[in-house]
């Protein structure tokens, strides 16, 4: 397995079956569905909104900070197997609010268990506040606001949820506050949503990490741009051929993407509803595109490269690449 860096990963997206019941039990909660397998059934997704729905249905079981905890640990446990050896793991807070899960409930259930992935799970980690961008701004002001005063250890903002209708220049005010904190910044952004959003993410916003942004592809100046500016792209095969962002496998951009020279990372997004993490979403693109060891080296470099880690961390983990492959 290729030590690689895990740029884009929801944690609520985690949430495999097995673990919905287990905490539905605990917390007496009654899911709307008989058994696993009728849950299992919902999987099949049209669109980003259909996937959606269901996510935020099933988040109902996150109720203690336990619960949280639980599930960041299968996630590392999992992804250890993976090969991922660094993550950047988003939490959707206003999600939790939402249902009247605290904020301090949500991050210190995962942040508990991330103060100890490297030497609990050999996965250095950072947490990222998304904000779910069908809500107002206002909205994720004040959840900043709170997030800052109680110090939560958060390395950056990240913009995520219903893309289509919510263009990133309506969190102007939002990113710039985030970068006057000095947190990282990235966004989710030509996913569903054109490519002119990919530009405002970078012009507007000023992320340093695109989400996605496989729709570049169809702005031939802007791909340029983005080769020579070497920005990251978190791309998410599984996730785009489950919410039909492509066709299919077959279809995907990807091998087009680091014919052309972008910065391409292979990640899982949200693998308990996607069929995979990110060692299957290689070893898709290995057997669908017939991506070649060569290529796999490659995304695994840039995804450690394009990580928000040490630079220590970061040659650490490019040696540990190198040393793989002989
Ligand atoms: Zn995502």
């Amino acid at each position: 397995m290729l030590p690689v860096a895990e740029l884009h990963l929801h944690i609520e997206g985690t949430l495999e079956p097995e673990l919905i019941f287990a905490l539905a039990e605990r917390n007496g909660i009654s899911l709307p569905y008989a058994d696993l397998d009728e849950l299992r059934a919902r999987y099949e997704f049209t669109d980003l909104q259909s996937f959606l729905d269901l996510y935020y249905a099933n988040m109902a079981v996150l109720q203690t900070e336990q619960d949280f905890a639980d599930m960041t640990r299968a996630y590392l446990a999992r992804a250890a197997l993976a090969g991922v050896r660094h993550a950047e793991i988003m939490l959707d807070p206003q999600a939790h609010l939402s249902r009247g899960v605290p904020l301090v409930t949500c991050v210190n259930g995962v942040a508990s268990v991330l103060a100890t992935s490297e030497g609990d799970y050999g996965i250095s980690t950072l947490l990222i506040a998304a904000f779910l961008r069908d809500q107002s701004e206002e909205s994720a002001l004040a959840v900043l606001e709170e997030l800052l005063a109680m110090q939560a250890p958060i390395a950056g903002i990240g913009l995520d949820s219903a893309e289509v209708g919510n263009p990133p220049a309506k969190f102007e005010r939002l990113f710039a506050r985030a970068g006057d904190a000095g947190l990282r910044r990235i966004a989710h952004a030509g996913e569903e949503g054109p490519p002119s959003y990919i530009i405002e993410a970078l012009d507007v916003l000023g992320v340093e990490r695109i989400d996605h942004g496989i729709r570049c592809m169809e702005d031939p100046e802007l791909v340029e741009r983005l080769v020579e500016e070497l920005t990251p792209l978190t791309v998410c095969p599984l996730s785009n051929v489950r919410l039909r962002a492509v066709d299919d496998m077959a279809g995907h951009p990807l091998p087009a993407m680091l014919a052309v020279g972008l910065n391409v990372s292979v990640n899982s997004d949200d693998p308990a509803y996607f069929g995979g993490y990110v060692d299957d979403n290689f070893a898709q693109l290995a057997s669908v595109l017939g991506l070649s060891e060569f290529d796999c080296v490659r995304l695994a470099a840039n995804s450690i490269r394009s990580s928000f880690a040490s630079e220590e961390r970061k040659t650490e983990l490019l040696a540990e690449l190198a040393a793989s492959g002989s």
